[in-house]
């Protein structure tokens, strides 16, 4: 799968960076000083670099913890997002790492006692107080864990405090380290689901949403708690019966007891992104959709908008209660 690793000379004895070499003993090993050089290179095609992406092992130096995007809270007075890493194993068309990075190769910021560290001071200044950070921002959170072990590490610091909570954002499948230990009650493992033709169209190598529902099961099964994330809800004709059927299949195989929380969001993106990604991609049809730009952010027209997120809540409304309900309005 990876052919070729960049490794900064910084970590090349890093014993995280020896285990994933030993993992990829027939990968192309090039030295370079700072994973920028590789990464920020200018003229590089995503579209075309995804074909192949190359694996970047560095180390992170600032910004470990930043705070979380509108939109992102699942409740909690606090919100910040990590990102051991950046770039995805997947390929979702809607993706807005396409837009925000030129290049589609993996970096995997290998100092997790950093982000550790900082994910502290942050508790430090909001004593007692509930606090949430996310992580699968710019990644999935756990797509990548078999090689990474973040994951892992990470769960050891949350372990030590009960107010503070973690989310999980994954449509990975790679759950068998969660499942391996106890489960945590401030960690929540978070899924997006699109109806299954859309998964298919639009989210390119990711587990079907039948195999995302079964690890999420399993997940429930061992105790952990989930969370569901429609987002970004994507319009297409007939979306009422798709999201309908969607709901009932989920419904039909999730414990709602065992739900943390469900959110909704429309499809949405800074429009310098998605100016970028639509020259990538000129012919993809989700982009000639009726879209709209308000305040930097391009989006659903308004009474699209608007249309889906009423239809959504009502109906994911049927199933659940209100209080795990947290649609994302954009516009
Ligand atoms: S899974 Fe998430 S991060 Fe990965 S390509 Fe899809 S939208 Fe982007």
């Amino acid at each position: 799968m990876i052919e070729t690793i960049y490794i900064e000379k910084e970590v090349q004895q890093h014993p995280r960076v020896l285990l994933i070499l030993e993992r990829f003993s027939q990968a192309r090993v090039i030295y370079i000083e700072r994973y920028s050089e590789i990464f920020n290179r200018k003229a590089q095609n995503f579209r075309l670099q995804k074909q192949q992406p190359a694996l970047i092992l560095a180390r992170k130096h600032k910004n470990y913890v930043l705070p979380a995007p509108a939109g992102y809270s699942v409740g909690g007075q606090h919100h910040y997002y990590f990102s051991h890493m950046m770039n995805c194993l997947y390929d979702c068309r809607y993706c807005f790492l396409q837009g925000m990075y030129r290049s589609a190769h993996f970096v995997v910021f290998i100092n997790y006692e950093d982000f550790n560290e900082a994910i502290e001071q942050v508790c430090l200044q909001h004593p007692g107080e509930e606090s949430w950070f996310f992580s699968g921002y710019d990644c999935d959170s756990l797509a990548l864990e078999p090689i990474t072990g973040f994951v892992e590490h990470t769960l050891e610091l949350f372990s030590k405090y009960d107010h503070v909570y973690l989310e999980l954002r994954t449509k990975s499948t790679q759950i068998r380290s969660l499942l391996q230990r106890e489960p945590m009650s401030n960690v929540v493992v978070a899924f997006s689901l699109s109806p299954s033709h859309i998964a298919t169209n639009l989210e390119a190598k990711t587990p079907s949403i039948e195999k995302r529902l079964d690890a999420m099961k399993k997940l429930q099964q061992k105790g952990w708690k989930v969370g569901l994330r429609f987002d970004p809800l994507i319009y297409h004709e007939n979306y009422e019966q798709s999201y309908q059927q969607l709901f009932q299949w989920v419904f039909s195989i999730l414990d709602v007891k065992q739900l943390h929380s469900v959110s909704l969001g429309g499809f949405r993106m800074p429009a310098p992104f998605f100016n970028h990604i639509v020259h990538l991609y000129p012919y993809e049809p989700l982009f000639a959709g009726n879209m709209e730009t308000h305040n930097g952010m391009v989006a659903y027209a308004k009474e699209q908008e608007c249309a889906m997120m009423t239809f959504c809540s009502e109906e994911l409304l049927r199933y659940i209660p209100g209080r795990l309900f947290f649609p994302c309005i954009s516009s």
